[in-house]
């Protein structure tokens, strides 16, 4: 009854939310979809329906939509690239989403004596990237071969693999304020980049500077990156690793705990990688926060180390 009651009048919230949002997401040229599902959206694929999805035709009309939003809007629109960091909840989910899957651009449009400059939009995807670094005799994101991100998921979690992350690549950011709505371009330098941590706000575009590179080389590097992580990683849909890395790698602290295999409904901590938590079949976001919370536990009580979420949950904010 506390619950329902809690749901009604959040829902009856969104509702009028989403009057006002809409309108502005058709002005700027947004589309609205409704009832999209996490198998769709995220790449563990398990989880609910989002009621709300707005998706820009172009970068200008997302900078418009962004604009346009009052604070309290862009407070609650969940801006999803890959969907490869993100479990979203079950059920339905309220909260607005900003889908960047038709921004995928990228363009050369710079050279230096240190490099090419590509400059990429949000929602263009790694693979992408690494293509046109092939293209243009650049080289430089290799690294990420294989990770199913978008250039505005890798700015804003400063994706790294290999000793290597998204801040070493980037130049700058043009970035929509989260307060304001207003976009502004930001040196790599002004960004206060850390572990699995960028830009606040709205990436928009991201100018990235790689070094010359013969197509032959990255290419190389390329396939190499890739036959490590597939050696190393599950296939199965996940999203990525479950935990940062804390002062041992959380999958080594989560096997050593004997977790690996172990199920929970349709997911699984990966029988290959115990730091990942698999979808196979039919997994739910439930099933998949209640193993994520078993190896927390288990962790905590064996080794006295707290292990934190390097995923995103997606999710309404009630207390259920
Ligand atoms: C198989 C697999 C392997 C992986 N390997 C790695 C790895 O090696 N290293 C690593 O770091 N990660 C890895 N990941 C995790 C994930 O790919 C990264 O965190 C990636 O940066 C997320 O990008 P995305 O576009 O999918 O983000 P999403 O899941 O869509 O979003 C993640 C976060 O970024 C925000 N966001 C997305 N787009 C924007 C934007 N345009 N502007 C502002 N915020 C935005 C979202 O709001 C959310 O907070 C892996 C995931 C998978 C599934």
């Amino acid at each position: 009854m506390y619950a329902y009651g809690v749901r009604g009048a959040y829902n009856a919230r969104m509702e009028s939310l989403y009057r006002e949002t809409d309108a502005r997401a058709v002005r700027a040229g947004a589309a609205v979809l409704h009832g999209m599902s996490a198998e769709k959206l995220t790449t563990y694929r398990g989880g609910g329906v989002c009621e709300r999805v707005y998706l820009p035709a172009c970068v200008g009309c997302a900078a418009e939509f962004w604009r346009a939003c009052t604070e309290e809007e862009r407070g609650e629109v969940y801006i999803l690239g890959g969907g490869s960091n993100t479990v979203m909840a079950d059920g339905e989910v309220s909260r607005p989403v900003l889908l960047t899957s038709r921004l995928v651009g990228i363009e050369r449009v710079d050279e230096d004596a240190s490099g090419v400059y590509l400059r990429a939009e949000c929602g263009a995807g790694v693979a992408a990237l690494i293509a046109a670094c092939r293209r243009y005799g650049c080289g430089g994101a290799e690294f990420l071969a294989g990770v199913p991100a978008t250039v505005g998921g890798m700015v804003r979690m400063n994706a790294g693999a290999f000793g290597s992350k998204t801040a070493d690549i980037l130049f700058e950011a043009e970035v929509a304020d989260p307060s304001t709505g207003e976009v502004r371009a930001m040196k790599r330098e002004e960004i206060p980049f850390g572990y699995r941590r960028g830009t606040e706000g709205f990436v928009l575009v991201a100018t990235f500077r790689f070094p010359f590179m013969s197509a032959e080389e990255g290419e190389r590097k390329r396939r190499g990156y890739l036959a490590l992580r597939r050696k190393h990683q599950p296939r199965a849909p996940s999203c990525g690793s479950v935990f940062k890395r804390s002062i041992a790698p959380a999958g080594a602290l989560i096997e050593e705990a004997g977790l690996k295999g172990i199920r929970e409904g349709g997911a699984e901590i990966s029988r290959v990688h115990a730091g990942f938590i698999v979808n196979v079949g039919g997994g739910s976001a439930r099933d998949f926060l209640r193993l994520a919370e078993l190896a927390r536990a288990r962790v905590e009580e064996l080794f006295g180390i707290r292990l934190e979420n390097e995923f995103e949950h997606l999710s309404d904010d009630l207390p259920f």
